[in-house]
Formats: C-alpha cells, structure tokens, sequence
C-alpha cells in the first residue's frame, strides 16, 4: 500500500511516524516533508499547497491513501480535486473546510447549532469596526477571518492595542485577504484545551485531550505563537466535561453540518476554553492540530492506517453503496485498498499513558527568524520514552539546519504527565543550536493539578 501525506512540520511528521507503524507496512512518501520525515518516508519536492501537482504525483504513483496535514490544502479543496480524479483522500471537502478558513462562516455555523461560544460581531468596514471597539470595554478579541497561520488572533489589553491590530488587519493588511472581514469578539477566561475528533460524516470517534501553549513565552507571556508545547492526557478535561463537550458542541456542529448538507470527513478540531459558565468554543479547525499531533497519535493503539481508510472509504450520502461489498471508490477504481470497517465498528483504543511535546524555535519566532543554524545532539535523543519530531529542519552541507520558525517538537512519554515531562525537557537539554528557545513550563500546571 502506498500512502502521500501532505505537508512539512511537525505535525505530519508525527503521522508519517504512526503510519508507518501500520501492521499494512505502507510505503509512504510526504510532500514535501522534512529531514526528520526522510528517515521514515520518501520526500516529494511538491510544496503542500500545490494541490494540481499532489495530484498528478497521487495519480502517476497510483496512491492508495492520501493524508492532508495543512488546512491551506484543505481550503482550496485538494479533496474536492483528488475525488474528481478518483483517488482515496482523507479530509473534508472544501465545504468543510470552511469550518476553519472562515472564522465569520464558523460561527455563524455555531450559532444555528446553539453551539456556546464568544458573543461577536463581524466586520468588512474599517471605520464601523472602529466605532464598534472605542465602545467596548477592553480587553477584546480580533481575529482575521480568513487563514494566517495560527498568527490571526490578537488578545488587546486596550483600545489603543485593539484599534491598532484592526489597523494592521483591514488598512495594512498584513495577513493579505484573510484580514479584509475581521470578527470582534468577547474576551473569554478560563484553561484552554483540545479535543479532536475523527469523523466519517456519519458517526464521529473523539481523540484523547490535549493541551496547546499559544504565547511564547512561560506564564504565557508574549505574542502568540502557532503552539509552543502540548500535553495530554489534560486534568481539566474530566470524563464529565469531555461529555458536555460531546453534547452540547461536536454532536451539534456535526448535525448542523449535515442538515447544510455539508458531509464531513477527516478530523474535526474544537478548540476550547472551560469557562465558569461550562465549555465553549474558541475556534474549530478541519485538520490535526499541530502540536496537538505530537501528543495525541502517540497515545493511539488502534492502526491509524485503517482509521483514515476507513474514513475516506465511506460512501458519501449520495453515494449508492452495498454495504456489505467493498465502498464505490475501492470497486470503480480498483486500488486494491483492503476493505476496512466502518468508523463505527473500528474499537479505537489509547494507551494509558502521558505524552509532553516541548517546541523548540528559533529566536525572534513568531517575528523575524533566522534560518540555516546547525542543530547539534539529534541523534543522541531518540529512545523508547521520546521521539523528536522536525517541524523547520533542512538539510545543509550534509547537516540538519534551522529552517523555520519552529524547529523542533521534542516528545517525551511516561506513565504520568510528570515522567513525560521529565523525558522531553531531557532531550531537549541535549539539543543544542544558536539562539534556541523553548518554554520550561510546558505541562507544568497540569503536572501540579493531577500530583
Ligand atoms: P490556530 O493556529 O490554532 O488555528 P488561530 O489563529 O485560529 O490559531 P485561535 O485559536 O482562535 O487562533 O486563538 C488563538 C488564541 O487566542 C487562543 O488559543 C486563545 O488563547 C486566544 N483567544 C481566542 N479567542 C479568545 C476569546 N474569545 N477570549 C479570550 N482569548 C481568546
């Protein structure tokens, strides 16, 4: 079987790794991936955006299964395109997707499905967003409606910081497009977490939590970041409350995509914050997190191969398919794709155990960066009890470079979140290049609260 991951940071080298622990002992190649994905994959010069191109390559390679790390692939419909031609994809279509590259689209979506989340308003006109925020009594929340890489959110203290970030969002444009509507909403309080879903567009399997640090810096400190560490299992995410959000969030929004005759596939991300007043969604997206990637498949027992199979097996609505035969993609096309069982009858199992991934970046991230330092001490990190995965790496003369603005997501694994900890921030201690950086608290409080 062979299988194409798109994508090149971290979060897809941690699905390369998983999937190529498939007991179907896949041949997989990564678009265009990275040096640490080369050990395990064979890398394709396609960048990830590239959705013609990934095409033709799937085509030309007859790839059994595709896997969509990166939502800009998503956004501009790579499954659209790659069912047109036939070729099993796992992901939502670009309608779906939508889910994440229209903040504006999202909630309104939550809305209709009474989904709780921060009270909002939208904006296409500079000068009434202005009046809107001298209004508010800050601080308050601007988001870009379109896609800017995790960077689109700005948290003002101020008046002054708010009106300043709808400047660089509307007039400056700083995130092109993505920044001509603007969403202003309510400032939430409370801890933070994640939790993924897969999802056959008919029944849904939730992931295990898991726990991202947006800002820079320890205490939270500094601008945010497209993650900084993650951590599950999560304390905070109790059975109880990993039920209200099944109940009254991802059972909702999956019904609301349904009844707008959006069929979703692939994976459903709820970003959220446990207020006092219960959970409520701060944003979803229509892919694996990253770094929540780093955490949550390694605590997966059950073959992700024969997950995402299935998922991209299942017969669209309007599909006409015998259930007991193999999906109408598998007979018209013939992959030879094993025949895998429905989401719904896949027991999909976790190890009890805890995961810590600790971001490595270069300095100046998440502003400007250097790139091309060499990383010394990679070899020497890699035992049963962590794994590092590369997110801005590169090749340079025969050494692995700095090639990104974050580098490196170094997970460490144990029987407790204070053991996990233990083993990532060990490896990362070993990992040495010019002007790294990384938070020492990741997981911390959580290590507290479960003690
Ligand atoms: P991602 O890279 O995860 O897609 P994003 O750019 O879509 O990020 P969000 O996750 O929506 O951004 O927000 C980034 C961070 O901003 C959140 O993790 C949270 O800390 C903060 N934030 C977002 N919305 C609110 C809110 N309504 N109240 C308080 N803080 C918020």
């Amino acid at each position: 079987m062979k299988i194409l991951v798109v994508g090149s940071g971290g979060r897809e080298h941690a699905l390369v790794w998983k999937l190529a622990q498939s007991p179907h002992q896949p041949a997989i190649y990564c678009a265009p991936g990275n040096p640490g994905i080369a050990a395990l994959a064979t890398c394709v010069p396609i960048q990830a955006d590239d959705v013609e191109q990934l095409a033709k390559f799937a085509k030309e390679e007859r790839i059994d299964l595709t896997v969509v790390g990166p939502e800009v692939a998503l956004a501009k419909g790579i499954v659209d395109l790659f069912e047109q031609q036939d070729l099993l994809i796992f992901g939502p279509r670009k309608a779906g997707a939508q889910i994440e590259s229209s903040k504006s689209w999202a909630k309104q979506l939550m809305l209709d499905a009474g989904v709780p989340t921060a009270a909002y308003r939208v904006f296409t006109d500079l000068a009434q967003a202005r009046d809107f925020i001298l209004k508010e009594t800050p601080p308050v929340v601007l988001k870009a409606d379109g896609l800017a890489a995790g960077k689109g959110v700005v948290v003002a203290q101020s008046t002054e910081e708010a009106l300043s970030a709808l400047d660089d969002m509307m007039a400056n444009q700083v995130f092109g497009q993505a920044g001509a509507q603007v969403v202003v909403e309510q400032y939430l309080t409370g801890p933070e977490a994640t939790l993924l879903a897969f999802v056959d567009g008919t029944d849904y399997v939730l992931m295990v939590p898991a726990q991202d640090h947006k800002p820079v810096f320890d205490d939270n400190k500094g601008p945010n970041t497209g993650g900084m560490g993650t951590y599950s299992p999560v304390p905070d995410m109790t059975d109880d409350v990993i039920k209200q959000v099944e109940t009254t969030i991802v059972q909702p929004i999956l019904q609301e995509l349904k009844q707008r005759g959006i069929h979703y596939k692939g994976v459903l991300y709820t970003g959220l914050m446990l207020t006092a007043d219960g959970p409520y969604v701060i944003e979803f997206n229509a892919r694996f997190g990253d770094p929540e990637t780093q955490v949550v498949l390694p605590r997966l027992k059950t073959d992700l191969v024969d997950i995402c199979l299935s998922i991209a097996q299942s017969p669209y609505e309007d599909q006409d398919v015998d259930q007991d035969q193999n999906t109408v993609q598998d007979q018209e096309k013939g992959t030879g794709n094993p025949k895998t069982p429905r989401l719904s009858e896949l027991k999909i199992e976790w190890f009890d155990n805890a995961a810590v991934c600790v971001v490595i970046t270069a300095a100046g991230y998440p502003g400007n960066y250097k790139k091309g330092d060499m990383i010394a001490g990679l070899a020497a990190v890699e035992t049963a009890r962590t794994v590092v995965f590369h997110a801005g790496t590169a090749w340079q003369d025969g050494a692995i470079v700095t090639n990104g603005g974050r580098v490196l997501g170094v997970t460490g694994f144990g029987e407790t979140l204070q053991q996990a900890r233990e083993q990532a921030y060990a490896a990362v201690h070993s990992i040495e290049f010019a002007g790294m950086h990384y938070r020492t608290d990741i997981g911390k409080k959580a290590m507290e609260r479960s003690k």
